[in-house]
């Protein structure tokens, strides 16, 4: 087994107190954290020594809602009013394949890994293809089959769309990073009966964590309204998919009611500040939630509608919005925010028994940050620091499950070049079609 010992860093292990360690070090056995503490490193024989030199160390990032393969239609049609329904719905319809969904997934997984993100939930289509990319990257992915009425790409029935989460499924059950997921679009894309049915499907898969997005639009409070007399999480409630461990994005519409019923309902949240103010949908109540016991986590949504895949690009919307909110600088201070990017991230996933800290049985998904930049000195707080000066680039190593993903911001396990050459040949193939479509008026 390989053992590892980092030194001498600055560590946040995110434990009940937050601590923060000077000087401490991470005892690592194989994929595991053996100790972590303050104070001279014990001596390991055998183990590769790693000083860190002052850097700071801590539990890898998670992103609990996210769309990877689209990382090949980041800023496409940005300023575009309709651009959903001119460019992207029918140039997913034509270019959406398990190749395409492979080529965007590497170029995703490339970003997230060098920005510290090393869980990852997503849901898009052909969902194998992109757990077989987390597979070979290294890092982890809760990996959700898109299941929805709109004829998406990869689907024209729903019995289609189960049998596709059932394949994704025996793929990777059992598989120590890739978890299987099953991700009914939306209230509005499935309606209560493929809801109810996604429902029971999990009651006899109950390792397969089940994704929606939820009270996102204002169009689907419309819909929701007009269809059921309801409001949408009553309409998942009704269709008795608000149930343990629901992973809920966006959850912007949702009043006190909405809440208490999701508390009593033990489901999650997937907050995306940054998708959700691009699009001016509103703010979701993160406070609101988080007091009522909700589990809230910091994602990115897909690249087309945040952009970047990186939690530090979140952190100063997430905090500068509730602040807004509440018309004051003391909502979503600094270190609910580093602990809602990790352990609650990972309890939003239902993976904070096994990651989210670093303590003593943790699987050791850990990164290592650069402190040296400018812009990241002083530190008064490092929690501060990290939410409103720290950028992807300060991240220097990363590591999951014991095994380095980057070093010296050289990423290992994915190729480079070969990753950036194939998603610019696609989208080379992007802006032909969107040139054909300008032409046609
Ligand atoms: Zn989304």
């Amino acid at each position: 087994m390989m053992l590892v010992l980092i030194k001498n860093a600055l560590i946040l292990p995110i434990d009940d107190a937050m601590s923060v360690i000077d000087n401490g070090y991470v005892h690592i056995d194989g994929d595991t954290i053996v100790a972590a503490g303050a104070g001279a490193a014990p001596e390991i024989p055998n183990a590769e020594i790693i000083d860190a030199d002052g850097d700071l160390v801590m539990p890898g990032m998670v992103n609990p809602h996210c769309h990877m393969a689209m990382t090949l239609f980041r800023g496409l049609g940005e300023d575009v009013d309709d651009r959903l329904y001119r460019y992207v719905l029918p140039m997913e319809r034509k270019f959406v394949t398990p190749e395409m969904v492979r080529v965007g997934t590497e170029l995703a997984a490339l970003e997230l890994i060098e920005a510290g993100v090393t869980t990852v939930a997503d849901m898009y289509y052909f969902e194998t293809e992109v757990g077989r990319v987390v597979d070979r990257a290294g890092f982890r992915g809760v990996v959700g089959q898109t299941i929805a009425d709109f004829n998406p790409p990869d689907h024209k029935t729903i019995d289609e769309g189960f049998a596709l989460a059932e394949q994704l499924v025996a793929e990777f059950a059992g598989h120590d990073r890739v978890i299987p997921s099953i991700a009914p679009h939306a209230p509005y894309s499935t309606d209560i009966a493929v809801m109810n049915r996604v429902a029971r499907w999990a009651e006899d898969h109950p390792d397969v964590p089940v994704q929606i997005h939820l009270a996102e639009m204002d169009s689907e409070m419309e819909w929701c309204a007009k269809n059921h007399g309801m409001r949408p999480v009553e309409v998942v409630d009704k269709a008795g998919l608000l149930r343990k461990g629901l992973i809920c994005a966006h959850c912007l519409h949702v009043n006190e009611s909405d809440i208490a019923k999701m508390a009593h309902a033990q489901v999650c949240v997937a907050h995306n500040a940054r998708s959700n103010a691009k699009a001016g949908r509103g703010i979701a109540p993160v406070e609101a939630m988080r007091k009522a016991g909700i589990p809230v986590g910091i994602a990115t949504d897909g690249p087309m509608s945040g952009n970047t895949l990186d939690l530090f690009s979140q952190f100063a919307p997430v905090t500068m919005f509730q602040k807004l909110l509440g018309h004051s600088r003391k909502p979503m201070p600094a270190v609910d925010v580093i602990r809602m990017a990790t352990i609650e991230g990972a309890r939003v996933l239902g993976l904070d028994r096994k990651l989210g800290s670093l303590e003593p049985g943790k699987k050791a998904d850990l990164i290592r940050i650069d402190l040296s930049a400018p812009r990241m000195q002083p530190v008064y707080d490092i929690y501060a620091s990290l939410m409103f000066s720290a950028m992807p680039v300060d991240v220097r190593d990363v590591m999951v499950a014991g095994k380095w993903l980057m070093r010296g911001r050289e990423v290992l396990s994915l190729e480079r070049r070969k990753v950036m050459r194939d998603a610019l040949q696609i989208a080379g193939q992007f802006k032909a079609e969107m040139a054909r479509i300008d032409a046609a008026g």
